[in-house]
């Protein structure tokens, strides 16, 4: 409570706070009692809405909702029994504490602290329709384009009406002609536009898929080869799907499996099939250096290189290398030589397929390439479903 807190001349001479002194006749003849209750009442009102005014206030640029609600208490404490509203000033020595207010101080702090939080909004909610106008426009562009081309193409077919309504025949022809032009031109317009837009968001996403190139050191590693895990793949590959949906940039992914691994489980021991498969690990990462080269450890001794922005061609040129590489190296455990080979199957990724069936085709050129007698790379066959041996 507040007890005999007020405010005004009196606070500076406590001294006169006695009942006498306060009995003032209000205009309904009530007692000065009775004012010094209603003062009470506005001072705590007065602090409650203070804190109030802290507890909800905006962040700013330069303070913390924390640092802002505890100024408002400060001023609050001020009000309610006229604490020192600045600290260094209570530190000095042989300071005496004072209860009169600072009304003019405290209206100055509110007034800018309203000023400051009305800048930061209106400046904020400036940005988001800036945001806003932007996205408007560009959707509201896209529409107005197609909308005006579907005009033209009925301003086509008008006149290919009238021509064939009352023209000669040599009228319907040229129509015929100049409305099948048009409307191929046309198209072609607007196909050309909607792929400047898909890039421009496909370069976006690759942005965003940079930033993120960061992030693979984070991914989980397979332990035995040091290679990315089946989990990373799986991320990876449907970011590379995404990316390649929006921008058209192709993608291949290169299946490869090692021959008869069980033959040399079962002929040198276990550790040596832990050893070729670190080796042929090593391999892969001198066969695929690119940064942009993604090699990954897909179960037991199959693995899977993603290679981005690369079609058939490239795929097959480097896949190729990578037979050329293991059939050179000479794997061995403990100086003694186990010889390997692998097979290799190559899938590109198809417009708006899902990483399942990318996967699903790769695989199936994989067994063809084994099928076929190992050693040797497949390409996989979008249009049949078969797989072209290489
Ligand atoms: P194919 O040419 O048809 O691929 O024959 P394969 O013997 O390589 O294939 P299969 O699937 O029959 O055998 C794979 C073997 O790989 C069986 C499994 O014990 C072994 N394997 C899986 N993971 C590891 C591993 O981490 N270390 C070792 N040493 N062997 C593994
Ligand atoms: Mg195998
Ligand atoms: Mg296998």
């Amino acid at each position: 409570m507040l007890g005999s807190w007020s405010i005004g001349k009196k606070d500076q001479k406590p001294e006169k706070h006695d009942d006498e002194s306060r009995k003032i006749p209000d205009a309904n003849g009530s007692s000065g009692a009775r004012a010094s209750d209603e003062d009470d009442k506005a001072l705590e009102s007065l602090a409650r809405i203070l804190r109030s005014l802290g507890r909800h206030a905006f962040e700013l640029e330069q303070l913390s909702e924390e640092a802002i609600e505890k100024e408002f208490e400060r001023w609050a404490m001020h009000v309610l029994v006229g604490a020192q509203i600045s600290t260094e000033d209570a530190e000095l020595p042989g300071h005496e504490p004072t209860t009169r207010r600072d009304w003019g101080a405290l209206t100055r702090f509110v007034n800018g602290h309203r000023q400051q939080e009305k800048t930061y909004v209106t400046r904020n909610l400036q940005d988001v329709r800036n945001v806003l106008w932007e996205f408007t426009n560009i959707v509201g562009r896209a529409i107005v384009e197609d909308q005006e081309t579907d005009q033209k193409v009925t301003n086509h077919l008008t006149q290919l009406r009238t021509a064939t309504e009352g023209g000669s025949f040599q009228d319907v022809k040229h129509a015929l002609f100049a409305v099948v032009q048009g409307i191929h031109t046309l198209i072609d317009e607007r196909k050309q536009r909607q792929q400047q837009r898909l890039t421009k968001l496909g370069e976006k996403l690759r942005a965003v898929e940079e930033e993120l190139g960061s992030a693979r050191k984070q991914m989980t590693l397979d332990a035995l080869t040091q290679l990315y895990n089946r989990g990373a793949l799986d991320l990876q590959l449907e970011r590379t799907a995404s990316v390649s949906f929006f921008s058209g940039t192709s993608a291949c992914i290169l299946m490869v499996d090692v021959d008869h691994f069980k033959r040399i489980n079962d002929t040198f021991g276990h550790p040596a099939g832990d050893a070729v498969l670190q080796q042929l690990a090593n391999r892969l990462v001198s066969t695929f250096p690119r940064k942009a080269d993604f090699i990954a450890r897909y179960g037991g001794e199959e693995f899977c290189v993603l290679l981005q922005g690369a079609g058939y061609e490239l795929s097959q040129r480097l896949g190729e290398r990578l037979l050329n590489a293991v059939r050179r190296e000479e794997f061995h455990y403990q100086d003694i030589g186990i010889p390997a080979t692998v097979s290799v199957g190559v899938a590109e990724l198809l417009p708006g397929e899902t990483v399942h069936s990318w996967i699903e085709r790769a695989d199936r050129a994989l067994y063809r390439a084994k099928d076929g007698g190992r050693d040797r790379l497949c390409l996989a066959n979008e249009t049949t479903g078969a797989a072209q041996e290489s």
